[in-house]
């Protein structure tokens, strides 16, 4: 039996690091132990995530949620850079989607949302590269970007370490303890036992099979995601990379074409990524991207309106899980067994995770509500299972 702590936090994702975070800050002294299994921070699938950013829901809870972060990141890189450019999400819409998402942009445009609708004549002057077929407008939300998660992850993990956080990679969480009343009061890594006051899993898509270990469940499903890297240093790609008049990076936006492929502006290069909705849910271990993926699914999608992808072929690719919640797409943060759960980021957890860490730190601290990054207040309860106030995300991605 290793010495015990007073909180204990599975998974040195970007959830995890966040939540440990915001801990520290609201109990400076606590005595913290994050364990890591892989080999540093955010190497699970914060790393391998599009970093992208958007405010842009239908759903109320994941636009505050959104909001805030957003608002912390913009603030923590003016003086601690992590890479964030405010480039917008270009979503080119048919005519179709349009009149399906018409209530939904209404609901935004009411809520404050800041985005713009492009006519074809906005879009063609706009982007030459661009064949319009059946495209009838774009909607470019302002208020979105990309950002580095590693820089961001690193933060996190640095702040924790100063203000006297433990963190142990290679360390991976074999069992749980559960005490007379069945509430897990630790961790087991091999044949070590650590005792915790409370313990927090943020296994990201691993947190089913970790609770698992110990007889529990959690609504999640792990769905293996792809992205593929194109190099657009010079020729045509490199022109489209660097479109002019969208945003002060004179950089594409994050654009999304009407089959749900998107095309992630990155440093000198393209990273191509679509979330079929046709995959098996299920972890695959190491999740591995498929070249016939690439061919059949998304390079037609992308070399349909942009023709200038015809020639290029990626150079690197790789695969990662959403941690999907299926009910509303969006995080849970619950007390299970004694321990809190903060899980579900369904494909949006780097945009979220500063509030998330704000929502776990509030909950195990036993608090009713808390002030997230924009200065609103967040009822901790909405965001559980039992007292759920979400409304079912309309606007995935
Ligand atoms: C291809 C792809 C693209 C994405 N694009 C975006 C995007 O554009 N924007 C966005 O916001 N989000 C995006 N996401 C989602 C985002 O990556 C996740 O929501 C976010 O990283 C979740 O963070 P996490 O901390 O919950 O999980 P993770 O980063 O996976 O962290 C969980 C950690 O727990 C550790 N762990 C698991 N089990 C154990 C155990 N038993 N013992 C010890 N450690 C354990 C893992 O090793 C891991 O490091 C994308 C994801 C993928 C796969």
């Amino acid at each position: 039996m290793s010495r015990g702590h007073q909180a204990i936090i599975v998974g040195a994702g970007i959830l995890g690091l966040a939540s440990a975070y915001h801990l520290l800050r609201n109990q400076p002294g606590l005595d913290l132990l994050v364990v890591e299994r892989l080999a540093g921070p955010g190497q699970g699938n914060t790393a391998k995530s599009a970093a992208a950013f958007r405010d842009m829901f239908s759903s109320p809870v994941n636009r505050h949620l959104s909001q805030a972060a957003i608002a912390f990141y913009e603030h923590l890189d003016k003086f601690h850079p992590i890479g964030l450019k405010k480039i917008g999400y270009l979503w080119l819409a048919t005519a179709a989607q349009m009149a399906k998402w018409a209530r939904v942009l209404t609901g935004m445009a009411r809520a404050g949302v800041r985005f713009q609708i492009l006519e074809p004549r906005d879009l063609t002057a706009r982007l030459p590269e661009l064949r319009l077929l059946d495209l009838s407008q774009g909607i470019l939300g302002l208020n979105c970007g990309i950002l580095d998660p590693a820089r961001l992850t690193k933060f996190y993990e640095q702040e924790v370490l100063r203000m006297g956080g433990n963190i142990r990679y290679h360390c991976e969480v074999a069992g749980f303890c559960r005490d007379a009343q069945g509430r897990i009061s630790g961790i087991r890594l091999g044949p070590e036992v650590i005792s915790g006051d409370g313990v927090i899993i943020a296994a990201g898509s691993w947190t089913g099979p970790t609770l698992a270990l110990t007889g529990l469940e959690v609504p999640t499903i792990p769905r293996k995601r792809q992205l593929f890297s194109i190099p657009a240093r010079e020729g045509p790609l490199s022109h489209l990379l660097a479109t002019p008049g969208f945003n002060g990076h004179n950089l594409l936006p994050f654009t999304i074409l009407p089959g749900g492929a998107y095309l992630r502006p990155a440093a000198a290069s393209f990273i191509l990524g679509f979330a079929n909705p046709d995959q098996a849910p299920g972890l695959e271990e190491p999740p591995q991207a498929e070249q016939d993926f690439y061919e059949k699914r998304i390079r037609p999608q992308i070399v349909r309106y942009f023709p200038v992808f015809q020639e290029c072929a990626p150079t690197h690719a790789w695969a990662g899980h959403y941690d999907e919640h299926p009910p509303d797409s969006t995080p849970f943060v619950e007390p299970l067994a004694g321990a809190l759960v903060a899980g579900g980021s369904s494909g949006s957890g780097v945009m979220k995770a500063d509030s998330v860490g704000r929502i776990v730190a509030a909950r195990f601290t036993g608090l009713d509500v808390v002030q997230l990054a924009d200065g609103r207040e967040f009822r901790v309860a909405g965001l559980g299972l039992q007292e759920r106030a979400v409304p079912p995300e309309k606007f995935v991605i």
